[in-house]
């Protein structure tokens, strides 16, 4: 049977179609080069160091109500964890949305989301960016929310300034957090909180990057990660999703072993839902094809 396919959604699996028709060191050397991240304007990195005058301000503010109200310091401190933990949700959403449903040509997040899938198909693409290069991806998306918080004034409630800075600064380095849970030796700071669990490390994010790569988003602390997963929260979006705009999610794309039965029994009896991409996703990683994808484009 030949198979009628949907267009392309997720457009750079035919580029990768390319690179696998390489050989070896070829193949290898292309791969790198298309996972490469890009380079960010001035720009970007600008309202990197503009955001980080904006942490400075708002901590000088809570420092100089926690002089003016010592106590509001044990608050700050019951508000510690909650605002750690809140981080790592705000990071898992964030980074699940661009895995999986963010379009890769929207205007806003396309070329994040395009980013965020070139790393999963060569894992160690990020350990080279520099700091403010790796943070530059977020500070223009961040810089509102920081304009916001210089409108209030932190010295009368300083536990409420501190942990809402805290949580603006995890955030606009949660992906420097997450570099340095990939890199063989993390910065020494960095070593000392991911043995405190205050930062995700290796061990816990590499999962995320093991087949069928459909857990572990966490990208700050690894806190949130039993919500989500233990519950299979992110699966049943995943379908929701499906069920919803009959659109693949992309993780299904880039390994079809993560697509529920119920939904193969579906594009069964209606094949012209298999969106073009799962095939050549499936022909670029044949490794990664399941038997119910074989079964699916090779029946007769
Ligand atoms: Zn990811
Ligand atoms: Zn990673």
């Amino acid at each position: 049977m030949s198979v009628k396919s949907n267009k392309p959604l997720y457009h750079h699996a035919s580029e990768l179609l390319k690179i696998r028709q390489l050989k070896g060191l070829e193949f290898r050397a292309r791969l790198k080069e298309y996972s490469q991240p890009v380079q960010k304007d001035l720009w970007d990195r600008i309202f990197v160091y503009i955001d980080l005058i904006f942490v400075f301000i708002l901590l000088g503010q809570s420092l100089l109500g926690f002089w003016i109200q010592p106590f509001e310091i044990l608050f700050a401190l019951v508000l510690l964890p909650i605002t750690l933990f809140t981080a790592d949700v705000i990071g898992q959403v964030f980074h699940k949305a661009l895995d999986t449903y963010a379009g890769e040509e929207h205007v806003f997040w396309g070329k994040a989301a395009q980013e965020f899938r070139k790393h999963h198909e060569n894992p160690a693409n990020l350990n080279h960016v520099s700091y403010i290069n790796h943070l530059a991806a977020f500070g223009k998306l961040m810089l509102p929310m920081f304009i916001i918080c210089l409108f209030f004034d932190w010295t009368q409630n300083p536990a409420w300034g501190a942990n809402l800075t805290l949580l603006l600064f995890v955030l606009l380095n949660a992906t420097e957090i997450h570099k340095q849970a990939h890199l063989q030796k993390p910065h020494p700071l960095a070593q000392v909180l991911q043995k405190l669990g205050l930062m995700i490390n290796k061990k816990d994010h590499s999962r995320h990057h093991q087949a069928p790569f459909d857990c572990c988003y966490s990208v700050v602390n690894g806190w949130s990660q039993r919500l989500f997963d233990g519950t299979g929260f992110w699966k049943k979006m995943d379908l929701f999703f499906w069920n919803k705009f009959k659109k693949m999610p992309r993780i299904w794309i880039q390994d079809p072993r993560a697509i529920p039965a119920t939904v193969y029994a579906e594009l069964k009896n209606n094949p012209q839902l298999i969106p073009e991409d799962l095939i050549i996703y499936s022909d670029v990683f044949s490794h990664r094809k399941s038997n119910e994808l074989k079964n699916l484009l090779y029946r007769d």
